[in-house]
């Protein structure tokens, strides 16, 4: 099934749940034409629906190859990708400087959700691309910008993300890749990474690895990490490639989904040590990777945003034509089709309501992170940062939940062809079960939500949140609306449950982390559907008036879904948090007796 983007719904939650116009309205975007996103938008879904959509299934059934150390990307792949950096898409939000267009990240953010959506596996290869770029412009040498960053920024050359070794996955402090000085200022790297995304392919003439590794000096764990940029192909000092630098795809893995993004075992050294420069300063590494990795996760939430919208379009499609049993009440031969059924109904609201939300909460971070770096004034500059380091967790984790349980509903709303390859509805759930677990597990963005984000400044951040939203629920209270139901009683209800429960979390993230840490996940799904909810109302209320909109009821049936059938579990949630850490802390008698 081809995939078509949601311009409309697009518009909405950038400009209104996500606050873009608001912002362009207090002078944040600088002179940045808000009305061209909808026309970039416009380019980014026929170029995703044209090029990348059929894509999608091919390098699901032919995966890569690695033959004599080079790795082979499906079919079509490495024209597509030539046409995606001729049309311009590699550079939407990179630096002008470095020949980018200077686009908003919010606006890069929602060609983000249409890639992923068109074709995750090939989407991932430019997500990682921009994070380098961001940890090189904001952390590299000057001399290291000039050589790289055009070539990043245009796509010319891809980026990878070096971190993981088989002793060290979510502990990145654990790793062991060595760096030696080098008399003329390099550095010589060896070691072992494993599950490098697109560590080798051949859409590119070159690629540009970042890697973690560690001085002979350097302190234990994460205060002894430098960050290297190590080229594929080192460069002449006239800009062209030289010799092959010592570091190679030696193994590529077989995975449950993804299968056109190459995950390869990247091995450095066997030929003397892989030539690296160093990025930032020597032992804070991790500082720059933090950049990095900040972008990528706000990337994966948008993975599972844009695979939850293909998974909805598809059940939707399918909803539409497969006829089983008839609609209750109606008489005669024939069947209808299932899309009549209350639960169909139930499960298609659930997927298009869920996706809509972490749609909002993705948007609302890129917007955050944007301000908190154009705006003019520096405590707006500081409240952003505040803002987007706090949403942060909530989108990758939370988004790509989302894509996990939209693209799951997906297969079930298919019956038994949805167990079939045929139908595509497999591929969508097995490519999202990654996306909760790579750029930090979801379990690992709770325990930053809880422990970092919300105890950071004693829980003001998220004070300042729950008035803005609370405000908007007070719209939807005097609204007077009818079509929104119980959604007013619903969102305040949560309100007062993620209240609750981050005040019950900061009481304990210090005197008893154990009680906090086993409330983290909960905490973090409250904190989404909580926000999600009070995000699509703001929307609803806002469509009424917004040109772009539709017809604005759906917006508002939308909404009250949400808030009716996946806001109201805060209640759940919030007793989860608050009264379950002794049966979880308590488990080592079930666990380990
Ligand atoms: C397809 C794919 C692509 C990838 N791409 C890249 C890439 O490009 N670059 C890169 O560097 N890495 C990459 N990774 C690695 C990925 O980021 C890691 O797999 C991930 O961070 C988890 O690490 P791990 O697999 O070692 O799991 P582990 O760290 O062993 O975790 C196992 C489980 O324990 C939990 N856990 C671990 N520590 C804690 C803790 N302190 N508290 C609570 N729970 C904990 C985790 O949440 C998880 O549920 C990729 C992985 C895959 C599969």
């Amino acid at each position: 099934m081809t995939y078509r983007a949601p311009i409309n719904d697009i518009l909405l939650a950038l400009n209104h749940g996500a606050g873009l116009q608001a912002a362009l309205a207090a002078g944040h975007y600088g002179d940045f034409d808000g009305d061209i996103t909808a026309a970039v938008l416009e380019e980014a879904g026929k170029f995703a629906g044209d090029v990348l959509a059929p894509l999608n299934k091919v390098g699901d059934e032919h995966g890569i190859k690695l033959d004599d150390g080079k790795v082979t990307t499906a079919p079509g792949w490495p024209d597509a990708y030539q046409r995606w950096t001729a049309a311009g898409w590699n550079a939407v939000s990179g630096p002008e400087a470095f020949g980018g267009q200077g686009l908003p990240l919010a606006v890069n953010a929602a060609c983000t959700e249409i890639w992923s959506a068109s074709n995750v596996a090939f989407g991932l290869c430019p997500l990682l691309t921009l994070s380098a770029i961001e940890a090189l412009d904001a952390h590299g040498s000057e001399e290291l910008k000039q050589i790289y960053l055009e070539k990043l920024v245009t796509g010319e050359w891809t980026g990878t993300m070096q971190l993981t070794e088989s002793q060290a996955g979510s502990d990145v402090g654990a790793l062991r890749s060595r760096a030696e000085r080098a008399p003329d200022g390099s550095y010589r790297i060896k070691g072992t990474k494993i599950f490098i995304t697109y560590g080798d392919h051949d859409m590119t003439d070159n690629i540009v690895h970042f890697v973690l590794a560690r001085l002979p000096d350097a302190p234990a764990g994460t205060r002894g990490i430098s960050l290297f940029l190590i080229p594929k192909f080192l460069v002449n000092a006239d800009g062209s490639l030289g010799a092959r630098n010592d570091i190679y795809p030696t193994g590529v893995e077989h995975k449950l989904g993804m299968h056109a993004s190459p995950t390869c075992t990247m091995t450095m050294g066997d030929h003397g040590g892989a030539i690296g420069y160093l990025v930032g300063e020597e032992n804070a590494g991790m500082r720059c990777m933090f950049t990095m990795m900040n972008q990528a996760r706000l990337g994966v939430g948008l993975e599972g945003v844009g695979v939850a919208d293909r998974a909805y379009q598809q059940a939707l499609a399918y909803a539409q034509e497969r006829r089983q049993g008839r609609a209750v009440g109606k008489e005669g031969d024939g069947m209808d089709p299932i899309i009549v059924h209350p639960d169909i109904k139930r499960m298609l609201m659930q997927m298009r309501s869920l996706t809509a939300a972490a749609r909002s909460i993705c948007y609302a971070t890129a917007v955050a992170l944007d301000i908190s770096v154009r705006a003019k004034d520096a405590k707006v500059r500081a409240d952003a940062a505040a803002r987007g380091a706090l949403l942060t967790p909530v989108a990758k984790a939370f988004s790509t939940d989302i894509g996990n349980e939209v693209a799951y509903l997906g297969v079930q709303v298919h019956g038994g062809m949805g167990f079939i390859e045929e139908t595509g509805a497999a591929q969508h759930y097995r490519d999202a079960r990654i996306t909760a677990i790579y750029e930090g597990t979801n379990g690992i963005q709770s325990i930053d939500l809880v422990t970092r984000k919300l105890a950071a400044n004693s829980g003001a951040s998220v004070w300042a949140l729950l008035d803005e939203l609370s405000a908007i629920v007070k719209q939807v209270e005097t609204s007077n609306d009818p079509a929104f139901g119980t959604t007013g009683a619903k969102l305040r209800d949560a309100l007062g449950s993620l209240e609750h429960a981050s005040k019950w979390l900061l009481e304990r993230v210090t005197s008893a982390p154990n009680d906090a840490l086993a409330g983290a996940t909960p905490y973090l799904r409250l904190f989404g559907s909580t926000l999600g909810g009070c995000m699509l109302a703001g929307e609803a209320l806002a469509a009424r008036s917004d040109r772009n909109g539709g017809d604005p009821q759906r917006y508002v049936a939308v909404a009250r879904f949400f808030a009716e059938n996946v806001t109201v579990q805060a209640g759940s949630l919030e007793k989860t948090v608050t009264d379950s850490a002794d049966a979880v802390n308590g488990a080592d008698a079930v666990l380990l007796g």
